[in-house]
Parts: C-alpha cells; sequence; structure tokens
C-alpha cells in the first residue's frame, strides 16, 4: 500500500469543506499536482500563486475591508476562494467589478433559482471529464484548478474541490475516447484552466491529443493571461507552438483587467502564433454597461485579441446575484453595433439550459418581409427596402 502524505492522513479525518479549506490553502502543491512532470526551477507565477488570499481571515487582513466574517465563512466552506496578490492588486475599491469578481459574497449561497450543472456537461458525457455535446467537438477537462476562483463560475461545482481532481488516468481515458471517435476533429481543453497544469503536463497532453490523425483543431480556454499573466513565460510558448493549429480563447470581463501585464502575455501568445478570442460574460454590476462593454472591446482587439462571445450568465447555482436579462445582452449588441467596427463586436449567446448549446441573438434588423422585398434597419434606426431576385 502506498504511504499517505501527512495531509491525506490530515484528510481522513475531515469532513469535505475542511478538506476544500486545506487544498485551497496549499495553492502550489494542488496546482502542480502531476508528479510525473515536476518542475523543479523557480517560477514567478508560482510563487505569485503561493501568495493566494484563500482564507477569510487573510482576506480581512489584506482587504482592510469590514467584512461579515462569519458569513463568508460560510461561503467559502461551499465554494473555495483563492484570490492571487496579482489579481488582487487589480481591486481599486469595496465592490468594484474586480473585487465583485473575486471576493465571495453571502448572496452565493442564498440562491434558490440556480443549478449545479446548468448546461448538462455531465449528462454529455460519455467518459468522466469529457462532454461530446456537438457533433465533430468535444469538451475536455484537464483541471480542476485556477489562478483564481471566479465567483460567477459556471463549474462552480467542480473547481477547487480536492475531491474533484482530474487525474492523469482520467484524461488518458478522455483521449483515448477522443482517439475511438473519428468525427472529433476539435477538441477544447478546459478546465478549471489547462495553464495551472506544469509545462511538462500539458505538452504531454497536446503531444497525445496531436497524434490522433482526426483531430485538426487544438483550443485552450484559459483565463490565465487575465488572471495571472505571469503564467505566461517564453518556456510555455515556445512549448505550445509546437503544436499547431492551436487557438487560445481568454476571458477578460472588465477595462480594468487590460494592464501591461496581461497585454504582454497576451502578445506572446499572439507572437508564437496563436490566433486569441475572448469569451466576455456579461454581469450585472461588472459590465452590463455599453460603455464599459465597448471600452473592453476595444482594448482587447488592440492587443490582438478578437471578442468572441458575449455570454449570457448561466443559472448556476450560487451565482443568480450576476444575471441579467436575455434583453439586456440583445441592447449591448444593439448600442455596439454599427458604433464601431465588426471586429470589435462578438456574438452574444445564451448557452441554453440542459444541454441545449449555444444559441446566438441579435437584435431584429428585418423589420418586413414579403414575397418581394424585405424592409431592413440599420444601426442609426434608418430603414431600407431591398428586393429579393426575381
Ligand atoms: S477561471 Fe474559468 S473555470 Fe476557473 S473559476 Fe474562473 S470562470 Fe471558472
Amino acid at each position: 500500500m502506498a504511504m499517505l502524505t501527512t495531509d491525506e492522513r490530515r484528510m481522513l479525518t475531515m469532513t469535505k469543506n475542511e478538506t476544500i479549506s486545506l487544498i485551497a490553502a496549499k495553492a502550489v502543491e494542488t496546482v502542480v499536482e502531476e508528479e510525473t512532470f515536476p518542475e523543479t526551477k523557480f517560477s514567478l507565477w508560482r510563487q505569485i500563486l503561493r501568495e493566494s488570499v484563500t482564507s477569510v481571515e487573510d482576506l480581512q487582513r489584506v482587504c482592510k475591508a469590514d467584512l461579515d466574517v462569519t458569513e463568508l465563512k460560510e461561503v467559502v466552506k461551499r465554494y473555495p476562494m483563492r484570490v492571487n496578490p496579482y489579481f488582487l492588486s487589480l481591486i481599486k475599491e469595496k465592490g468594484d467589478a474586480i473585487w465583485k469578481q473575486c471576493i465571495p459574497d453571502r448572496q452565493e449561497i442564498q440562491d434558490t433559482t440556480g443549478v449545479e450543472d446548468p448546461l448538462a456537461e455531465e449528462t454529455h458525457s460519455p467518459v468522466p471529464g469529457l462532454t461530446h455535446r456537438y457533433p465533430d467537438r468535444v469538451l475536455l477537462l484537464v483541471s480542476n484548478q485556477c489562478a483564481m476562483y471566479c465567483r460567477f463560475c459556471t463549474r462552480k461545482r467542480r473547481v477547487g474541490d480536492p475531491f474533484k481532481r482530474i487525474t492523469k488516468e482520467q484524461i488518458s481515458k478522455g483521449i483515448a475516447y477522443i482517439r475511438e471517435h473519428s468525427e472529433v476533429r476539435d477538441v477544447i481543453l478546459s478546465g478549471g484552466d489547462p495553464l495551472m497544469l506544469s509545462d511538462g503536463y500539458l505538452e504531454w497532453i497536446l503531444k497525445e491529443v496531436r497524434q490522433i490523425p482526426h483531430v485538426e483543431i487544438i483550443r485552450i480556454g484559459t483565463r490565465v493571461p487575465c488572471s495571472l499573466p505571469q503564467r505566461v513565460t517564453p518556456e510555455l510558448c515556445m512549448m505550445l507552438k509546437k503544436y499547431h493549429p492551436l487557438y487560445v480563447n481568454i476571458h477578460f470581463n472588465h477595462p480594468a483587467e487590460i494592464t501591461p501585464e496581461s497585454r504582454m502575455a497576451c502578445e506572446m501568445l499572439a507572437d508564437a502564433g496563436i490566433p486569441l478570442g475572448s469569451q466576455t460574460v456579461l454581469m450585472k454590476g461588472i459590465n452590463d454597461d455599453p460603455a464599459v462593454i465597448k471600452e473592453l472591446f476595444h482594448k482587447l482587439v488592440m492587443m490582438r485579441v478578437k471578442p468572441y462571445y458575449l455570454y449570457q450568465a448561466d443559472i448556476t447555482k450560487g451565482t443568480n446575484h450576476f444575471r441579467t436579462s436575455v434583453k439586456k445582452g440583445i441592447e449591448m449588441i444593439e448600442a455596439i453595433r454599427g458604433h464601431t467596427s465588426g471586429l470589435c463586436v462578438p456574438h452574444f449567446v445564451v448557452d441554453a439550459p440542459a444541454g441545449g448549446g449555444k444559441i446566438p441573438l441579435l437584435p431584429d434588423y428585418l423589420v418586413e418581409h414579403t414575397g418581394k422585398k424585405v424592409v431592413l434597419r440599420n444601426y442609426q434606426n434608418r430603414r431600407f427596402e431591398y428586393p429579393e431576385p426575381e
């Protein structure tokens, strides 16, 4: 029988919530969970991660803000907290857009409307950690760790939970599934955050997937260039560029997230020939203002990141306080389409509950359609007749 570590022995006598707190506190050890791919060199990003705030006591000490410690402890017991010092440094004041994204809120445990798995990812999972919903593409979860735990996360049910860590064996089973399904031409690595894995571990996954002849495209979904840009190192970029065509989808929500550090991370990835897209979640009190969204999309394009999706927030348990109306999302697109270049305008999508997939929504530009002509309106609400072909 394998020898248990001190922490593993402790865990045997702990409740699940106590174990989550222990694991969250041991940020680095859980990030480098791949004993077979040890990284021995000092790295700045690991050092920053090691100093993450993971307990309410630390949060109060660091923020010097008036917090309801008892209530927040209940929240953190249920949904782990990790705020690394870099992301924490972006907070300008209590309750601002950065604060709301990373600091626990009692409303998370008061939500009576959300569901644990709003996109039914587990239902469409032929092997654990792999979702096969669309005909030609799959989602492969490779880590349940993140550089910080976003309070609005759709995968709140799994991120940071030590009982839901993703093992190498599980990933191998997912890769075997892809190998056996020749219809899969596009593989999305997600999590948690794939860039929380060591370069060696991530390269093992990329190499295995790239060797499958029918896989044409690999995509990585990550928030790291925004939440811990120091993780994007020259070594990482050198490794990633070996596995083209490789796309990276980043997740930025607010212009305050765009800093010299995040800009450099995006530029390094772009210089490695990796096309970058951003997935932004529309959230109440964070970015549900056309001026804020427009500024964000302009800044993204300036650093070679294409605004790809603007998401309606999912109906995830613990996140109801972030949700906006669908009408609000359509209004946001109406406010920017035509008023800025099309390059800066993403698709507004609702990820349909119960696994219905992404459904794009647009303002209605088609005013009337008779057999012979259509009446259209432009972004200034001016109307134009357009004849159909005879
Ligand atoms: S980085 Fe992504 S997966 Fe991780 S907590 Fe944030 S939204 Fe969730």
